[in-house]
């Protein structure tokens, strides 16, 4: 290396003799951090396309073979995006993660880059509208068989799973009512048959994620979501194995462009830091908002998995040990009532994210679900009052109070 910047790689300081059995909230400040020469304290934002060889001779081998902290071109990989992956993959418990522009990316890449034509696939049903596209619109433009069914009954999976079925696919809490998906039951069923298991782990978030000990082959996030956990940036991650991530997944997402910007990659590292800490308080408020507002004569149901009543409250707390950040509301007076509650709102801000420090209100009927029609909004439970709300770091009596206000003027 013929001076300039040098990348030292992981194991910085100590002489590799320790053990590094670290603890979650440890991995999620340190791990995967490089350092250069200069010795920064907080991870450095690489942003730069492309990479610098000595000679005619280094950027030869590096073609025929990159070593761990050697780059080629930021399409494929940057030492920012590859701190945020394996910060990812050690807190998911994967051998391997590969960031990328947006959740949509990942769950595209996740499924694009293992399937071909005549493949079949089982999908849950109550999905992102933008997964259900994936699925149900692109997949099958390219020949690829989809078996939709209701991801909370096994029985479905059973009948729909087969010989050679090569992947399930779920989001294991569904948008936006909240129903659990049994992962280690799902994972059962789709392995007897040989089918890869990939989860869209969002709504569980990392922190209360133990889907690859549950079963989970392949995880996806949209690190948009409660990664960056500020609302500032998109981004995703597909996490799994060395073998598929680095040989199935890493060749079609670099050749066909889906990579995190290096700057977003740096969002999410430190995003990661906070991980923990913001979805534990947020699930914590979630339960004490549920709970406060359970009975209400105005709300016609409050579903928050935490909340004892709700169907699969023990399949949730097994899962995830907690009910997750998110809860929804179905306002009793339908939409009237549930738009006069919306915009007696002054904290929580009327949206479509979630995960964000900020509480958000969500009308699904009307925004992320507009366009299903009628009959399937129905099947998904998703009714002219239902609320969605993500729950963010405000204070909890605060966002009490004002729901209970607003419940009040409708
Ligand atoms: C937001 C979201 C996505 C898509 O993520 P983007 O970062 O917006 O592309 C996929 N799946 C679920 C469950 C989501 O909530």
């Amino acid at each position: 290396m013929a001076g300039g910047f040098l990348l030292r790689g992981r194991i910085a300081q100590g002489n590799g003799t320790m053990t590094r059995d670290w603890n979650r909230r440890t991995q999620l400040v340190h791990e995967g951090a490089r350092r250069s020469q200069y010795g920064e304290m907080a991870e450095a934002i690489f942003l730069t396309q492309g990479f610098v060889y000595d000679s005619a001779e280094a950027a030869e081998a590096r073609f025929l073979q990159a070593g761990p902290d050697e780059f080629i071109y930021a399409r494929y990989g940057n030492p920012t995006t590859r701190m945020f992956e394996d910060r990812i993959a050690a807190i998911e418990g994967t051998e391997d993660a590969f960031a990328t522009a947006s959740g949509m990316a990942a769950v595209n890449g996740a499924l694009m880059s293992m399937l071909r034509a005549g493949d079949h696939v089982v999908s849950s049903r109550a999905l992102f509208g933008s997964c259900l596209y994936v699925l149900e619109d692109v997949l099958v433009r390219y020949g690829v068989e989809v078996t939709f069914v209701d991801g909370t009954d096994l029985d479905q999976w059973r009948a729909a799973v087969r010989p050679g079925t090569k992947a399930v696919f779920f989001e294991s809490i569904s948008n936006p009512v909240l129903e659990v998906i049994d992962i280690a039951a799902v994972a059962g069923i789709a392995h007897a048959a040989g089918a890869l298991v990939i989860v869209d782990n969002v709504f569980a978030t990392p922190t209360f994620s133990r889907a690859v000990a549950q079963g989970a082959d392949v995880v996806v996030y949209s690190s948009t979501k409660h990664i960056d956990g500020q609302g500032r940036a998109l981004g995703g991650v597909v996490c799994g194995t060395k073998a598929y991530v680095r040989k199935v997944l890493e060749p079609y997402l670099k050749h066909t462009g889906g990579a995190i910007s290096p700057f977003n990659a740096w969002v999410m590292l430190n995003g990661m830091v906070t991980l923990d800490l913001r979805c534990t308080a947020m699930a914590d408020a979630a339960l004490e908002i549920a709970t406060a507002l359970q009975g209400d004569p105005r709300l016609a149901r409050v579903i928050y998995p935490g909340l004892p009543d709700h169907p699969q409250h023990d399949l949730v707390l097994r899962q995830m040990g907690s009910g997750g950040t998110l809860l929804a509301i179905d306002v009793a007076g339908g939409k009237e009532a549930a738009f006069r509650l919306l915009n007696a709102l002054e904290i929580i801000k009327i949206s479509n994210n979630l995960g964000d420090a900020r509480t958000i209100a969500t009308h699904p009927a009307t925004t992320t679900h507009q366009r299903l029609p009628d009959a399937a909004k129905a099947a998904l439970g998703i009714t002219p009052g239902l609320i969605r709300l993500s729950v963010g770091l405000e204070d909890v009596g605060d966002l009490i109070a004002e729901l209970k206000a607003a419940l009040a003027v409708i």
